[in-house]
């Protein structure tokens, strides 16, 4: 197996210095259908979820046709970085690759997209036989999922793949919660809150009220629950007529999702309900509204499907040991799982993500090339 590192460390590079913050993916995707074009796949596709998420570019499918045999697999990375992404400038120090800064790096997850594209020059220039494989590359993961929940499913062709998309090294992500995400308004009466405080229904009362009995924080050893926003009043002098707030709640069970977000949602109607008129002059009564919404479906990858099967003897036949964790957040791979295409997470050597210490070291990503070769190469 040759690697060029050099070669490795200048893809990287100049991915993360093609700026690429959310819902602007247009530059950089383009770079990558022509870098995918020179290494000759077989077929290129933009799919049309721009419309969905308001992004200048969709989705990307890059198709190697097989040439042995053995079963197709997919590789996801997401092409979008968080902000501050405009005017990255790679520093390297030694082997170790930073940003100058005062922005991110970009290795979240170009370090994912660098190593792919190392991968496939190696076994095209080697002439090595692997079984088909698509390269998944979408938009807008940081700002919700977006570009993975807009795909179509029925474009992919393997049934199982590879999320490109963690911190650390040598480690595989096999479960990661679902999450419901609660809008929750609380209506009162405005009121001069000098002239007629009795005719007002304080709704920022009510809502802290609610939220101040509602369970928050990590709840168990599966489930957490957070109100992250809060929206409401006018002006000091006037009772505060709406309150919008707006949490999560996420679990890696299902029954423990809903009965968390249950328990939320009675909270509130009961503080509502409940409500007792201090003077008996107040005009009308508190009303509530809740929207829930399903934001990302669970993750529960078992050590004996062929998914992390694959994974394990790949990493042997390269002498690598993999250690295998749950994760907190939800990423592409959930959307993935929930099409029911069996996803897990490679970790990709990055490090301090989402902040402007962000790093990556050369020979993660060296090791994480050999670690995908491995895997897309593998012919049983
Ligand atoms: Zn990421």
């Amino acid at each position: 197996m040759i690697i060029d590192r050099e070669q490795l460390a200048s893809s990287f590079a100049l991915l993360c210095e093609t700026d690429s913050p959310s819902g602007e993916e247009k530059k950089i995707a383009s770079l990558l259908k022509e870098i995918f074009s020179n290494l000759g796949a077989d077929e290129i596709l933009e799919d049309d979820s721009a419309r969905a998420t308001g992004s200048d570019s969709g989705n990307l499918f890059i198709r190697f046709n097989g040439t042995g045999k053995g079963k197709g697999i997919f590789l996801n990375c997401h092409m979008d970085t968080v902000e501050p992404a405009v005017g990255v400038k790679v520093v390297r120090k030694g082997d170790t690759f930073y940003s100058e800064g005062d922005t991110i790096l970009g290795s979240d997850d170009k370090s994912g997209i660098a190593a792919i594209i190392e991968a496939v020059r190696s076994i095209r220039h080697n002439f090595i036989d692997h079984p088909p494989f698509e390269i998944i590359l979408t938009t807008c993961e940081e700002v919700g999922l977006l570009g993975a929940k807009a795909l179509d499913p029925s474009m992919i062709n393997a049934q199982m793949g590879y999320s490109l998309d963690s911190t650390g090294f040598g480690l595989v992500i096999v479960g990661a919660p679902a999450s419901n995400r609660l809008d929750i308004t609380v209506r009162g009466t405005a009121a001069h809150a000098g002239l007629h405080p009795e005719w007002g229904i304080n709704a920022i009362s009510l809502a802290a009220m609610a939220l101040s009995i509602t369970p928050q924080g990590r709840i168990d050893r599966e489930s957490t629950v957070n109100f992250g926003t809060i929206h409401g009043g006018t002006a000091s002098n006037i009772i505060p007529e709406q309150v919008t707030i707006v949490g999560e709640v996420r679990s890696h069970s299902i029954e423990r999702l809903d009965s968390l977000t249950n328990q939320i949602e009675n909270t509130f109607h009961k503080v509502v309900n409940d409500w007792q008129d201090p003077s008996g002059e107040a005009r009308g009564k508190p009303e509530l509204t809740i929207n829930i919404k399903p934001d990302f479906p669970i993750m529960k990858l078992n050590q004996e499907d062929e998914v992390i099967q694959r994974v394990e003897a790949a990493a042997k036949s390269i002498d690598l040991n993999l250690e295998y964790k749950i994760a907190g957040g939800g990423s592409d791979a959930n959307i993935f799982n929930g099409y029911g295409l069996q996803t897990a997470i490679i970790a990709t050597g990055m490090t301090h993500v989402h902040s402007t210490d962000e790093q990556v070291d050369l020979q993660d990503m060296v090791d994480l090339t050999r670690l995908i070769i491995a895997i897309v190469c593998r012919q049983e």
